[in-house]
């Protein structure tokens, strides 16, 4: 059996970094499911919200992502084209989390993310991975951390990119999309019942990853 390992978690708390690291460490694929749903975001643009049904299902099975490579050196891709740093702006995390409680959008993601990780071993990183699209995931991980810590590591995350931003706006933004992901009626941001929760607000990432580590290996 495939080896799947689930990282959820809300915007901030250090999925992206510690679910490489974990995939690197393990020698299996990573997928940031995050990445998928931005990318869906910016092709579907502004007037997703408002499609007719059959229009929605046409556009997003227009859609192909395919995942290649190992640990760090995993690359995720749609329709052939590589996935870049054009989706890590706060503004496409928030049109990501709009679409991201539209039903048919949801549907679409879980069968693709499934057909992906179906054979393959994955680090998966997202919001819903071990309460919905992988229930029977190997080991679940749910990361967490105040919002104040999570606005800062998403500034420094930025300001590393050598994007600028602003703190209070980052923190405004991320308080909006954690209550849209927390309280939409489908697949909300919750841990699975048998997920090991850590509380990364007092921890580095060295800790965290070590806590991760000993969970899958446990
Ligand atoms: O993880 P990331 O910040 O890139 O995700 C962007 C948005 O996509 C989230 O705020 C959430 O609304 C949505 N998302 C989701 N389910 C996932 C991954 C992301 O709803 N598995």
């Amino acid at each position: 059996n495939p080896l799947i390992v689930t990282i959820d978690g809300p915007a901030g708390v250090g999925k992206t970094t510690l679910a490489r690291r974990t995939a690197q460490a393990l020698g299996v694929a990573y997928l940031d499911t995050g990445a998928m749903f931005r990318t869906t975001a910016l092709e579907l643009g502004p007037g997703a919200s408002d499609l007719a049904d059959s229009e929605l299902v046409a556009r997003l099975q227009s859609l192909r992502f395919e995942l290649s490579g190992c640990g760090e050196k995993s690359v995720l891709r749609v329709n052939g084209r590589i996935i870049g740093d054009e989706i890590r702006t706060e503004d496409v995390g928030t049109m990501a989390s709009r679409i991201a409680t539209l039903p048919l959008v949801r549907e679409f993601q879980c069968t693709a993310q499934q057909a992906i990780g179906s054979g393959t071993s994955l680090v998966v990183e997202g919001r819903d991975m071990g309460t919905v699209v992988f229930p029977h995931a190997t080991c679940k991980i749910f990361l967490d951390a105040t919002p104040e810590v999570r606005a800062e590591r998403r500034y420094h995350q930025l300001r590393d990119m050598g994007r600028e931003a602003d703190l209070a706006e980052l923190a405004e933004q991320i308080r909006q999309r954690d209550d849209r992901d927390r309280n939409r009626p489908v697949a909300p941001l919750r841990p699975a019942d048998d997920a090991v929760v850590i509380d990364t607000s007092s921890l580095d990432i060295d800790q965290v990853f070590e806590a991760i580590l000993a969970a899958v290996r446990a």
